[in-house]
């Protein structure tokens, strides 16, 4: 996150992509599918364009997405939420969270996060002048122990943020995992806020938004996005729901940051929301064979990766490879691997902070959102680099 003067750097994963520009290999690094979005929600954008819908949206984002919004989480999780109140369109989930966080953080808070954590956490903590507390996901299963979790939390502790599915790990919260979180936000009086950009993607067992335990939604920003779902990262589409009271402070910072998210996206976005239980079945069986591709290929080059529950990402432990390598850490093994098998992938100790870096130096992530070709050719490539 930061360099030796303690600067700001760039993310993980524009260098991550930079190497494999760099190398030729194939970008396993950056999540983003490499697959077209969903043809009808594209005609929708053009449409929308043709239409005029060329000016500022509403600061919190145009009515017909946010009552589409509301729908589905009725549809989804048994939700009632009020479209006009409760719900607020974002420029992805990146501004949803940073507006979530900065409306609740003041200087000097603390907030819980857990380790390893998508970077933008970090930066986002820090533009607050606030101070995360780590808890690590234990590898290989990456669960938190309980009593780390309790110990976390203080009266200094104004916020916990949420990854479920969890970016980088493929893993899914545990239901203990979830009313324990909740328990000490309400114990604490911390804001819970949740990332749920994954909702759609995962393989086993049904999502359950924190917002829907008891006690929980009184207390929980909830921040999702069409980039992960509609394939559509570029658009810069996401939103936030919860109580009133929350949003109305999220809605206030947001209007300083985008002010609006694009305006013609946000029609045709709208109407990708209410696509049919058959469209997100579809996205699920296509993502499950395409995880099953890289895993099942990480498996012949001798890893053993934990088959990932959730999100688009595979995390493997890489330690039998540094031999054959001459390298010593996950991160070298990537860099290796971008100049002699063709495969470019993350340290997931690019996702930690210094404390609990060792623990996570012999893993590394790779993702599967990308067309089965593709996946199959890395794995190809990556045997025959062995
Ligand atoms: N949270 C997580 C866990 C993510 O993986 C990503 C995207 N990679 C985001 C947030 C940002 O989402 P968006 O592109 O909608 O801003
Ligand atoms: N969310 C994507 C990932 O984790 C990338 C997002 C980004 O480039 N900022 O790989």
């Amino acid at each position: 996150l930061l360099d030796a003067s303690g600067r700001l750097l760039s993310t993980v994963f524009e260098e991550m992509t930079a190497l494999a520009q760099r190398t030729g290999a194939v970008n396993l690094g950056q999540g983003f599918p490499d697959f077209p979005a969903p043809e009808r929600m594209v005609n929708a954008a053009s449409e929308a364009l043709a239409a005029g819908h060329n000016q500022y949206a509403p600061i919190k984002g145009i009515p017909s997405l946010r009552t589409a919004i509301a729908e589905h989480q009725r549809q989804f999780y048994g939700l009632d939420l009020d479209a006009e109140s409760q719900i607020i369109v974002s420029a992805g989930a990146t501004e949803g969270l940073a507006a979530s966080l900065l409306s609740v953080l003041e200087p000097g808070d603390e907030v819980v996060v857990f380790e390893p954590h998508y970077d933008l956490y970090g930066a986002v903590i820090r533009f607050a002048g606030a101070t995360a507390v780590p808890v690590p996901l234990l590898p290989p299963r990456f669960t938190p122990d309980p009593d780390d979790v309790r110990a976390a939390f203080s009266p200094r502790t104004r916020a916990v943020i949420l990854n479920d599915p969890h970016n980088p790990t493929g893993t899914v919260a545990s239901p203990e995992f979830l009313t324990q979180l909740v328990e000490l936000a309400t114990e604490f009086e911390a804001v819970i806020v949740t990332d749920e950009v994954y909702e759609h993607l995962r393989f086993t067992g049904e999502h359950t938004p924190i917002a829907t335990l008891p006690g929980a939604f009184d207390r929980t920003l909830t921040v999702s996005s069409a980039g992960k779902t509609f394939s559509a990262t570029g658009w810069r589409v996401g939103w936030v729901s919860g109580p009133e009271h929350l949003i109305r402070g999220v809605t206030a910072v947001k209007s300083y940051l985008s002010h609006s998210a694009a305006a013609p996206l946000q029609h045709a976005v709208a109407e990708a929301v209410g696509f049919p239980p058959e469209f997100y079945e579809h996205l699920l069986d296509d993502y499950r064979d395409r995880r099953d591709i890289l895993v099942n290929g990480l498996r012949e080059a001798g890893l053993n990766p934990p088959e990932p529950q959730g999100t688009f990402f595979a995390v493997a432990d890489v330690s039998d490879h540094y031999a054959l390598a001459g390298v010593s850490t996950a991160k070298d093994l990537g860099e290796h691997w971008a100049e002699n098998a063709g495969v470019v992938g993350i340290p997931v100790s690019a996702f930690v902070g210094e404390a609990n870096r060792d623990l996570y130096s012999d893993w590394l992530r790779l993702a599967f959102c990308k067309r089965a070709d593709v996946l199959r050719k890395a794995m190809a490539d990556l045997a025959l680099s062995l």
